[in-house]
């Protein structure tokens, strides 16, 4: 089971690198934000539960994110692995996943972290549409839609997220920086944190993040 880990703050390109990823490594993407965007869409009883949280932009407990994601993990397409996309938030998460995973003979391969400065993070969400049907996501300046509104890839209408609206985002990220920091400090001692520069172009950091996953031997770089 090959389980790697993508973070970084809101807006620093994470999603957009996630479904790059799977394409590429054969993985399903696994965001937790979908996942809950999706129940709060159906109205489930999950819905229900983290709505109130996701409209104020706070992390939604670790007790329900954690057995959300587990169950997740455990369907079958995700029987060789995943690329985990905003999940794990925080110490506790990281480490509920460690301890599930180790139960399953397994173990989280690498921490990539996508690293963006908090002026440009700021900049750069907002202006953030993203598709109802997947989540693509687009840029009004960086990465427009070639037709306004419209999915490039599945045709589906564009949104803004409640939760990309100024306030909400400078919330958000208050919110999330520190569990941010709180992950990269848990996989930097394990060895297991690579750090990319998301600065960068999108091609130029998934680059980076292949390099990482998989290096070139030294004959071929
Ligand atoms: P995202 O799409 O990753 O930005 O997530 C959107 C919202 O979903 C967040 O603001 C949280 O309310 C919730 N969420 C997503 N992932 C997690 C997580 N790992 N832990 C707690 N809350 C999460």
């Amino acid at each position: 089971m090959r389980i790697l880990v993508l973070l970084g703050a809101p807006g620093a390109g994470k999603g957009t690198q996630a479904h790059i990823l799977a394409r590429h490594l054969g993985l399903p993407r696994i965001a937790t934000g979908d996942l809950f965007r999706a129940a709060v869409r159906a109205g489930t009883p999950l819905g229900l539960e983290v709505k109130e949280f996701m409209e104020r932009g706070e992390f939604v407990p670790d007790e329900t994110t954690v057995r959300m994601l587990l169950e997740r993990l455990d369907a079958p397409d995700a029987s060789h692995g995943a690329i985990l996309d905003g999940f794990p938030r925080n110490r506790a998460q990281a480490s509920a996943l460690d301890e599930s995973l180790a139960k399953r003979g397994s173990r989280v391969e690498l921490a990539l972290y996508i690293a963006v400065p908090e002026d440009e993070l700021l900049a750069r969400l907002s202006g953030r549409w993203v598709c109802q049907a997947h989540g693509h996501t687009y840029h009004e300046v960086a990465y427009p839609p070639r037709v306004p509104g419209v999915c490039d890839v599945d045709g589906s209408p564009l949104v803004q997220r409640d939760d990309d609206r100024p306030e909400v985002v400078r919330a958000r990220l208050e919110n999330q920086l520190g569990g941010l920091r709180e992950v990269v400090d848990y996989y930097r001692p394990l060895g297991i944190l690579r750090v990319i520069d998301g600065r960068r172009p999108i091609a130029a950091v998934t680059a980076d993040l292949l390099d990482a996953i998989e290096p070139k031997p030294y004959w071929r770089a």
